[in-house]
């Protein structure tokens, strides 16, 4: 089995059957958050001085912890996704080996004008503007059960508009895996008919 594949399951429910097997996986959840939470850095005043940017560059650069984060976060996905969808950018590094742990094809949703073939497009409000993604037109297939994969979730904004474009496209959204959540910027209201499995909720 390559280095990343989930070798456990670290269930997301785990602790609710109780038992000797749920306390283990509440037990590595908790470590696994130490562990990352640790190694997320906040660089104040980046890009612009009202924001604090959590960089998960330290994380990726601990193998360990970029292997063990990366199966948690495929973990309850396995033999319910077709595919996975990454956004740009660092969603890109996330949701690569997570589709190789599940098995499944990958799908860039990116910035716009940076898709070579047809794309289908969303535009969203950002808290200052608007931004458009974009998805290739032959990307998913009606029916295509779809887990979307990014870093951070701050105001939802990005999540929802890959939703809307996935659903636009006929796929099935299964659920959002990603890194952290900023808890004050409310992105999990806006997204609430989803199955968010987020390691670290600050
Ligand atoms: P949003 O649409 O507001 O949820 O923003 C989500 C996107 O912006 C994600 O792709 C994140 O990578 C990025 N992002 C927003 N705020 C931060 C932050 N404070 N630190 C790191 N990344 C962020």
């Amino acid at each position: 089995m390559p280095a990343g594949r989930p070798g456990r399951h670290v269930a997301a429910d785990a602790g609710a059957g109780g038992g000797a097997g749920a306390k283990a996986d509440v037990d590595a959840d908790a470590e696994l958050r130490r562990r990352v939470g640790a190694l997320v850095r906040d660089v104040v005043g980046f890009p612009q001085p009202d924001v604090t940017f959590k960089d998960i560059t330290p994380v990726l650069a601990d193998g360990a912890a970029f292997a063990d984060a990366v199966a948690w976060l495929a973990a309850p996905f396995e033999g319910r996704t077709d595919t996975v969808a990454a956004i740009e950018a660092r969603g890109f590094i996330l949701g690569s080996p997570v589709a190789y742990a599940l098995g499944t094809g990958l799908v860039p949703v990116r910035k716009l004008g940076k898709l070579p073939a047809a794309t289908m497009a969303e535009a969203y409000m950002l808290e200052y503007g608007e931004a458009t993604l974009e998805m290739h037109l032959d990307a998913v297939k009606p029916g295509d059960r779809v887990l979307i994969v990014d870093d951070v979730i701050a105001t939802g904004g990005t999540l929802v508009a890959t939703a809307s474009v996935l659903r636009r496209a006929g796929a099935d959204v299964v659920g959002v895996a990603a890194l952290l959540e900023l808890l004050a910027l409310g992105g999990r209201q806006r997204l609430g008919g989803l199955d968010l499995h987020v390691l670290l909720s600050v």
